[in-house]
């Protein structure tokens, strides 16, 4: 997720907001609007507009609170936080690296239900001391705003503690997990299993509300939990290949086959004699013996088929001042991450001025589907060894 718009930084951490959040924000607006409609029926439109837009700019504030609240506990225990970015379904904290021991974890991920459910009640109180009862409505538009604004932030609060990771209230199961079992690898595998649990839980739910007539309450819910699926499933193939890569560095993994192509050449002789020849999908581009830049195919269908035979693989080519450089030293997770973090799918690994190899997304894949078919052959195999089992013993 990557914010369109930037607001800008806190404590060195970039806020930033994803298009999707204004489709929520104009429902809140809409929401808020009839909502104040009910509370009092004196008020004229454009101030019950008013308010259902300044109520939506607190509950915006509210939302980055909870997010700060998880990254500066975060940036307090050492970890680097890099964006806060808000889109539909609430905040991301874009924290860089992994919570190395299980406390850790445990605060980072409790500190944002905390900052709603402290924010949630407090609301409450201030509208409790303006003469608010809680067994009536709201009578002004201050008391109107603080009771809407405890209310959602004390449910934000109370739904993040769900154990169902990736919410909060499942990395915090999963810190507890990994606090007992003593293993960050298996701590996340059945924090996932109990995340796609809960998430299939929504989707159920959801669905049956829906045909049970609640209309877009229920199709939302079960959006959630499409959502949460999605997000339990990624993270328990995240461990494998955590597990897969960890302490191995990028000399192990790189290919070291690439080939090389002159700058010089035009796109259409490097078409015609590279990519359809060898169906390779990147090509390091040299310069009398010296590497300058890398060039994919998505670079070449950036530029119209047309100018193919007057533009030269110089001009199309990243060059090395745009790329992420690795060496052969660097771990193959931290190679990941830069590839994820930029939205690349291969590295350049450079030693000395020279290029040794290149690391990609599909290789990378290709191991570890090497790998998993090593450890865990094909299904249809074990019917036949429980069979043989069965005939060796008496
Ligand atoms: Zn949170």
């Amino acid at each position: 997720m990557r914010s369109n718009i930037k607001l800008g930084k806190i404590s060195g951490i970039e806020i930033g907001l994803h298009y999707s959040w204004f489709i929520i924000a104009a429902l809140i607006v809409f929401s808020l609007g009839e909502h104040f409609r009910q509370v009092d029926r004196n008020w004229s439109p454009s101030e019950i507009w008013i308010v259902a837009l300044f109520t939506a700019v607190l509950f915006f504030v509210t939302l980055l609170l909870h997010e700060l609240a998880h990254s500066l506990v975060a940036q307090a225990h050492g970890l680097k936080v890099k964006a806060i970015t808000l889109f539909a379904l609430g905040g991301i904290s874009q924290i860089e690296d992994d919570a190395s021991d299980a406390k850790t974890e445990f605060w980072v991920a409790i500190a944002g239900p905390i900052a709603s459910l402290i924010i949630g009640f407090g609301c409450i109180a201030m509208a409790a001391a303006l003469g608010w009862h809680p067994s009536a409505e709201p009578r002004t538009a201050p008391t109107a705003v603080l009771v809407w604004l405890g209310y959602i932030n004390v449910v934000l609060g109370l739904f993040n503690l769900i154990p169902g990771f990736p919410l909060d209230g499942g990395r915090v199961f999963r810190a507890i997990v990994w606090a007992i079992t003593k293993n960050a690898d298996r701590s996340t595998r059945i924090a996932a299993r109990v995340g796609q649990l809960v998430a299939f839980l929504f989707i159920l739910a959801g669905l049956r509300s829906f045909f049970g007539g609640a209309g877009f309450n229920g199709l939302w819910t079960a959006f959630i939990g499409w959502f949460l699926m999605d997000a339990a499933t990624s993270s328990y193939s995240q461990v494998d290949v955590a597990a897969a890569f960890r302490g191995r560095r990028v000399s192990e993994v790189m290919s070291r086959d690439c080939a090389i192509v002159d700058r010089g050449l035009s796109l259409q002789e490097f078409v015609d004699t590279y990519v359809l020849k060898t169906g390779q999908r990147c090509f390091a581009v040299e310069d009398h013996g010296h590497f300058v830049g890398l060039i994919t195919l998505r670079d070449v269908g950036a530029i119209p088929r047309d100018r193919w035979e007057s533009t030269t693989v110089r001009e199309a080519m990243r060059p090395l001042e745009e790329l992420h450089i690795i060496t052969p030293d660097t771990q193959v997770l931290d190679a990941l991450k830069i590839m994820t973090s930029n939205d690349v799918n291969q590295l350049p690994v450079v030693a000395n001025g020279a290029l040794q190899g290149i690391v990609s997304r599909s290789h990378l894949i290709q191991l570890l589907q090497a790998r998993s078919e090593l450890q865990h052959p094909p299904a249809h195999y074990a019917p036949l060894h429980r069979m043989k089992q069965r005939g060796a013993t008496p």
